[in-house]
């Protein structure tokens, strides 16, 4: 019973988060490409675009993840990462640059919060100037280097306030109950 709250709470209906992931790469980015857009499914974004290379490989992973485990989420490429935040900033979202040469998370989440459409930009690759222009906001997850994907992670759940780990997933195939030792997965359709 308890559990059923759990999955089917709506927890932040009017918010709309998505990623901007530039410049992806074939030869070096595939499995960290796939975490940052599973990251981003996960922890309450809905959409995951992507630059650099098109890579099939990527799309298929996530898209099969989303099939089995539910969305709404989607994953698309596309070519110009400028222009798309261009037409996402005059569509109104707010853009978040996530660098660890901006502005400190912890001082800005307040403001950010306050946003309801975000696009959240995170590189690979040294990231164009264009890129620290368009943001609305540059922000720091620490001022240390580490990982795309963890930067990705902690804003969310900054952003979201920890509700997003009561996220309810629609059309799944399955449905995991969590539980302390072993694996129980129930399966909702074939
Ligand atoms: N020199 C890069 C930079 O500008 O942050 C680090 C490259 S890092 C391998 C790839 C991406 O991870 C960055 O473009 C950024 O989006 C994200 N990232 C890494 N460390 C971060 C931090 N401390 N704060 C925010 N984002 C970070």
């Amino acid at each position: 019973m308890e559990l059923q709250n759990i999955y089917i709470k709506e927890v932040y209906p009017l918010k709309m988060i998505e990623v901007l992931r530039l410049s992806h790469r074939v030869s070096r980015d595939p499995r960290i490409s796939t975490h940052v857009a599973l990251t981003a499914r996960a922890f309450g974004a809905s959409k995951i675009y992507y630059s650099g290379q098109k890579d099939s490989n990527v799309e298929d992973t996530v898209n099969k993840i989303t099939e089995n485990f539910g969305g709404p989420f989607e994953i698309e490429y596309v070519k110009d990462a400028l222009k798309l935040a261009e037409e996402k900033k005059k569509k109104g979202f707010f853009i978040v640059h996530l660098t660890m040469y901006g502005l400190q998370i912890q001082k800005e989440i307040k403001d950010i919060k306050k946003q309801k459409n975000i696009l959240v930009l995170v590189g690979s690759e040294k990231v164009l100037p264009e890129f620290y222009k368009i943001a609305d906001k540059n922000i720091a997850v620490t001022g240390q280097p580490h990982s795309e994907v963890m930067a990705l992670g902690l804003f969310l759940d900054m952003y979201f306030d920890r509700k997003e780990l009561d996220k309810n997933f629609n059309n799944g195939k399955m449905l995991i109950i969590p539980q302390n030792l072993g694996k129980n997965v129930k399966k909702l359709k074939e």
